[in-house]
């Protein structure tokens, strides 16, 4: 980017890439000179060592990193990733992402990220729980339900989510629900949250296929990523009529033209960390014949090259930068219709954003409120990126970024520069 921006001390990775993709859309948006300021430099970056006892009594530190992008349009709102590969550079741009989805989705958040760089498999329970704590307790101080709200992500789950609000409360002296989102419901968490990354995922693809015109009953769709996300995104693309035909993890993929029986799948891959075979090579799962290809495991999980073998007319980017900028130039180019994640992978926020709003108030909602609630605002947020995209002819990921960059735009305009 030839503008003046932040630059991370090491592997400017996705940060990296989100300046890239803000440059381009300036050619198409008109950008305040300072809100650009401001989303080119994040608010705050915060990196902790974080002392762990383990079980043979060795203490072993790990680094975790908390980076606040931007809070024009309210508290600071992003995941916690445990990973082996989170650096400062992917966190910051992963809260640029979160701005520009909150912004999407018109919800009052800014954008945050976090994560430490461990592997999750490599540690048992207890030593999780204490790095998690850990973490917590040195991020006190600049984290709460008003200021940045943490969630779940990449390596984590609802009893990860339960310590960090449990920490956070034992600190503060009081119980502090709203702090973190994806809780269990015992603990101030909302129905529906299990599924809701997924199930945004399947709300968009119904919303887009009744706007234009795409098929839905019989469909096929292959599914990159088993996890959170492409699992629950599998199981709502069953009940929507769509046979999901491949899903893959980075063991290799599980391929039968007639339908996988996804529940079985699930219930399957829950009990043993596995699918029950592998009959291809994970990137082999990226030209199959398809109509929907969802990609729900992790950024630049398809790149230049592997675009070249993309059969499917629809490609769907769940996880946060899916596809490389060189992929989705050579999708875009083929007429393949691609749908960002801004908008694809909106559904874990939206549930953040109604669990959040329910903590604050202590007043829960029954799963059909929730649910109706989720697809009202999955189906505007659907409606609002196509009518910036067709009415400027632009690409969807386009319109997204437009979208939001107007809203921002207007926001830092009210608030001004303090002092
Ligand atoms: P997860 O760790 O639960 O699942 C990731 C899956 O991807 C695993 O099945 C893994 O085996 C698979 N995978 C990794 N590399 C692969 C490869 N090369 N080929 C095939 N499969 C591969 O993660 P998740 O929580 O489902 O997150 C997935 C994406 O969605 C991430 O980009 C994350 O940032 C995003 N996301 C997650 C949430 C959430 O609530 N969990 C919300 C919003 C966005």
């Amino acid at each position: 980017m030839s503008l003046p921006a932040y630059r991370p001390p090491e592997d400017p990775g996705l940060w990296e890439a989100f300046l890239d993709r803000l440059e381009k859309t300036l050619k198409v948006a008109a950008v305040h000179p300072t809100t650009l300021e401001y989303l080119a430099h994040p608010k705050r970056l915060v990196t902790v060592s974080l002392p762990v006892v383990m079980d043979d009594g060795k203490v072993r530190v790990f680094q975790g990193y908390r980076v606040v992008h931007d809070i024009a349009r309210g508290p600071a709102k992003g995941g916690v990733r445990l990973h082996p590969k989170v650096t400062l550079g992917q966190t910051a741009g992963l809260a640029a992402w979160m701005t520009l989805k909150a912004a999407v989705y018109d919800l009052p958040f800014g954008g945050a990220a976090g994560g430490v760089a461990v592997d999750p498999k490599l540690l048992s329970r207890r030593e999780l729980e204490r790095l998690v704590r850990r973490y917590t307790a040195e991020l006190v101080t600049l984290i709460g339900p008003d200021m940045d709200i943490l969630g779940p992500d990449v390596g984590t789950d609802q009893q990860v989510m339960a310590w960090i609000m449990d920490t956070y409360s034992m600190t503060v002296g009081s119980t502090v629900p709203g702090v973190v989102t994806g809780k269990p419901h015992a603990l101030g968490g909302t129905e529906g949250r299990d599924d809701a990354a997924g199930l945004g995922v399947a709300l968009v693809l119904a919303e887009l296929a009744k706007r234009r015109g795409l098929p839905l009953k019989g469909a096929k769709v292959a599914v990159q990523g088993f996890g959170q996300v492409g699992g629950s995104f599998a199981l709502h693309a069953e009940r929507l009529g769509l046979k999901v035909v491949a899903v893959s993890t980075s063991r290799g993929a599980l391929y039968r033209e007639e339908g996988l029986a996804v529940a079985e799948l699930l219930a399957h891959h829950e009990a043993t960390g596995e699918l029950p075979a592998y009959n291809l090579a994970p990137e082999e799962l990226f030209g199959l014949p398809v109509d929907y290809l969802v990609l729900a495991a992790l950024e630049g999980a398809l790149d230049g090259e592997g675009a070249k073998g993309v059969k499917a007319p629809v490609v769907l980017e769940a996880a946060n930068f899916g596809l490389t900028a060189e992929a989705e130039a050579y999708l875009l180019g083929k007429g393949v219709l691609v749908v960002p994640d801004l908008l694809t992978g909106g559904g874990g926020l939206l549930a953040s954003y109604l669990e959040w709003v329910q903590d604050l108030n202590m007043f829960f909602w029954s799963a059909e409120e929730v649910q109706a609630s989720f697809a009202k605002s999955v189906a505007r947020a659907v409606a609002e990126v196509c009518a910036k995209a067709e009415g400027l002819s632009l690409d969807l990921r386009t319109g997204a970024l437009v979208l939001a960059l107007e809203r921002l735009n207007e926001a830092t305009r009210l608030r001004g520069v303090y002092p």
